[in-house]
């Protein structure tokens, strides 16, 4: 199988091939997703979609492109202004702020970094240069110090959210202070208000209006035709419309490939918003839950299915990874303790059902990334590897080997095994040698029958979060999933 994808603007599975691939035959994909509005803590529905597009940048590099992975920081809009003036600060400083909060919670949630994370304000003159030339295709016009597109103007608007310029008309309405001929119309570029940030143009001070600086950023750093571009099913209109309106008036040139949509998160059955008191941050969340979990959670349901977030939920998802982590742990302790040859052990038998799960696993993501199914293909491969522990006491280093790496490769993709903790080196963690040695101790205290003091490293270190199970082979060690 290869890679197929969803795509929205087509409404079908796909085969996904990159437009590099297809044109100078090199495995290179540009890939742009809609980032934060950088005004506060980001929340929980956002995070889906950045650990599912996580998954899919992680699994295209897997397949081996090289990914380049645009996510911009949306940091001047009236949110942006609104909240900074409510705490007396400036757009600036709020915007560096939560930048610094997105990066953490995203890191914790296991998301990697994208390849360039630009920032709208310090793009202001490609946007400019964008607006100038959808001006000079005379699809926009200036009303009184701002710039409007046309949409009029522009037939196919309608292509993505697959409605007519009619049906979308009857649902639009002018805002009071909107300057705009047809309620239809977005702003390019709003003139300058006392109290806000603005920057020179050929249209008089003023600010970017928020759909463009996708458009601009994006063929800054990709192209003017992109391979993919994600976001929210709550993006394709009116932000994704307006970003397509925009790109190809400007260009002349088709803007995306592949149109990619992950569905809502629910909230106990609802739809999270600030005024049914259900609207929930990633921080929250993370406070709350082991960040391992959540994003299991994530990855447990199709992209384009809706998911409900309740604490059941996520006490199976956290369940779910102590399962994939202690068959790891398990895996690490027996490759030090078990390991020597074993006639009585098929290893072409295991050879051969690992080499089906691993097809298993790649075709469910190649199937418009299917998480839910991998993650299931994972649980098969920690059953087998729980059997071959529990039935045999003493496996060939080729096990540990074809074990340990097929874990690594998918969790590699899916990210939801995590690190373990036992497992780094001593040289490059002082903690562990720490733990390594008050286990040795214990060991001594124990064999000395000086309980008390064996019991007392056993409690300070489970007020550390660190678990100590005692086996014939010695003890295992693990740190609680946080
Ligand atoms: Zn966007």
């Amino acid at each position: 199988m290869s890679l197929t994808l969803y795509n929205d603007l087509t409404r079908k599975k796909e085969k996904f091939v990159a437009l590099k691939e297809l044109e100078e035959n090199k495995k290179e994909v540009s890939f742009y997703s809609c980032g934060p509005t950088v005004y506060d803590y980001f929340h929980i529905g956002n995070a889906r979609a950045f650990i599912v597009f996580d998954v899919l940048r992680r699994y295209l590099e897997h397949i081996g492109y090289k990914v380049n992975f645009v996510q911009n920081f949306t940091d001047i809009d009236d949110k942006m202004i609104h909240r900074a003036h409510q705490e007396h600060t400036t757009v600036a400083e709020l915007a560096e702020r939560f930048i610094a909060e997105y990066k953490k919670d995203a890191q914790a949630l296991g998301v990697h970094e994208p390849t360039v994370a630009p920032r709208a304000t310090e793009h202001i003159a490609e946007i400019i240069n964008t607006i100038q030339k959808i001006m000079d295709n005379k699809h926009a016009y200036v009303s009184d110090g701002d710039v409007y597109f046309d949409v009029k103007s522009w037939p196919k608007y309608g292509v993505l959210f697959k409605q007519n310029l009619e049906d979308l008309e009857a649902g639009a309405r002018i805002e009071i202070g909107e300057k705009k001929r047809d309620p239809l119309d977005f702003v390019l570029w709003k003139g300058e208000k006392p109290g806000e940030p603005a920057w020179d143009s050929p249209w008089g001070r003023g600010r970017p209006g928020w759909h463009i600086e996708c458009s601009a950023m994006s063929s800054k750093y990709l192209g003017e035709t992109i391979d993919i571009h994600s976001g929210g099913v709550d993006l394709i209109f009116p932000h994704h419309e307006n970003e397509i309106a925009q790109a190809e008036a400007a260009t002349g040139k088709p803007f995306v490939r592949f149109w990619i949509h992950n569905e809502f998160l629910l909230i106990d059955g609802e739809k999270m918003s600030k005024s049914l008191g259900n609207f929930l941050t990633a921080r929250a969340a993370i406070n709350k839950y082991p960040a391992l979990a959540i994003r299991f959670f994530m990855l447990s349901a199709h992209y384009r299915s809706p998911i409900n977030f309740t604490p059941e939920g996520l006490e199976q998802a956290a369940s779910g990874v102590s399962r994939l982590r202690n068959c790891k742990a398990d895996l690490d302790f027996a490759a030090k303790t078990k390991q020597g040859a074993n006639n009585n052990f098929d290893l072409e038998k295991y050879k051969s059902e690992l080499e089906k799960f691993n097809k298993d696993f790649h075709d469910a993501l190649d199937d418009d990334f299917n998480t839910a199914a991998a993650i299931g293909v994972l649980f098969e491969i920690a059953r087998l590897i729980n059997t071959c522990l529990k039935e045999n006491e003493i496996l060939p280093k080729e096990f540990f080997e074809l074990s340990l790496n097929i874990l690594a490769m998918c969790d590699d993709i899916l990210g939801v095994i995590g690190q373990d903790e036992a497992e780094s080196s001593e040289a490059d963690d002082p903690e562990r040698a720490e733990i390594e040695s008050l286990i040795k101790e214990r060991a001594e205290a124990r064999k000395a029958k000086n309980f008390a003091r064996s019991d007392e490293i056993r409690d300070s270190l489970k007020a550390r979060g660190i678990i100590l199970e005692d086996t014939p082979q010695g003890t295992k060690w693990k740190k609680e999933l946080k």
